[in-house]
């Protein structure tokens, strides 16, 4: 019998989950070398700044296959692509089996901003996630699904104030363009208050798959503010800097993995043992 060889099995399982992913339209997912390559620093930047043990261990020991410890942190690079990759294929096609329509949903609440001298606190998702579940349950149950989590960026104002805002992305299907933004309606006040759009609502019509890898993503970027060339106000995105970068990655390894994902209605599949929360 011809000797199993671990590396080279590993490496085509590696193949065929990019191949999947290709033929889904998402031809760009990140490989095992650039998760290696994002942990390494992660968990170099953790250390070098002070991070206690608490956040970091276990975090060099994960791998394409399996986590450093046994119940992971949302943070690890590893983790989220196997629960992306996990997800991504099942969704799609829970979502392409649905009639009607199929919403992207993005919503920046004001209330969900906080300062970045503030420490970061879990109960920031709870709060926005909570708020989802309330104005849902307006829609009512029957046909509604959803999947998406809570981000955070980073906002620097024209005057250099620096807010970190959080924000929902989720996919949703069983309801109308018209009910949703009814539902999701922020006051106008509240608006204002926010100085972007709080709330937008696309039509999915292609790119499903990649839509729905975008709404369970794992990075963070800085949002600067500028006025261009008619006076307007306008957002540059970049990369964050190195302090909010260790705010960031602190942050999400404080967490469990799977602690900002949130599903709505009956959902079969929990891959990776990721705990899904119903909001
Ligand atoms: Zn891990």
């Amino acid at each position: 019998m011809k000797p199993s060889n671990p590396g080279a099995k590993a490496t085509r399982r590696q193949r065929r989950i990019a191949r999947r992913m290709a033929a889904l339209g998402v031809p760009d997912f990140e490989t095992p070398a650039d998760c290696a390559k994002r942990q390494q620093r992660m968990v170099g930047r953790l250390r070098r700044r002070g991070a206690g043990r608490e956040t970091t261990e276990g975090l060099a020991d994960c791998s394409p296959k399996s986590c450093g410890m046994f119940e992971c942190r949302d943070g690890c690079h590893f983790a989220a692509r196997r629960f992306r990759h996990e997800m991504v294929p099942r969704a799609t096609k829970i979502f392409e089996q649905r009639e009607g329509p199929l919403w992207f949903v993005t919503v920046i609440h004001p209330d969900w901003s906080w300062p970045t001298t503030e420490p970061f606190s879990p109960d920031r998702i709870r709060q926005a996630q909570d708020w989802l579940a309330t104005r849902l349950e307006r829609l009512g149950k029957r046909n509604l699904l959803a999947i998406g989590s809570w981000e955070f960026c980073l906002n620097i104002e024209l005057d250099g104030t620096c807010t970190w805002s959080g924000h929902l992305h989720f996919i949703i299907a069983g309801v109308t363009y018209d009910a949703l933004e009814q539902a999701l309606a922020i006051s106008k006040v509240e608006a204002t208050a926010s100085g972007s759009r709080p709330l937008m609502i696309k039509p999915v019509v292609s790119r499903l798959a990649r839509t729905i890898a975008y709404c369970i993503k794992m990075n963070s970027e800085q949002r600067l503010a500028y006025r261009d060339k008619t006076g307007r106000k306008n957002r540059n995105h970049l990369p964050l800097r190195a302090p909010e970068q260790y705010y960031f990655d602190h942050a999400l390894c404080s967490i469990d993995k799977g602690a900002r994902v949130f599903w709505f209605d009956a959902w079969p599949y929990m891959p990776d043992g990721i705990r899904i929360r119903e909001v």
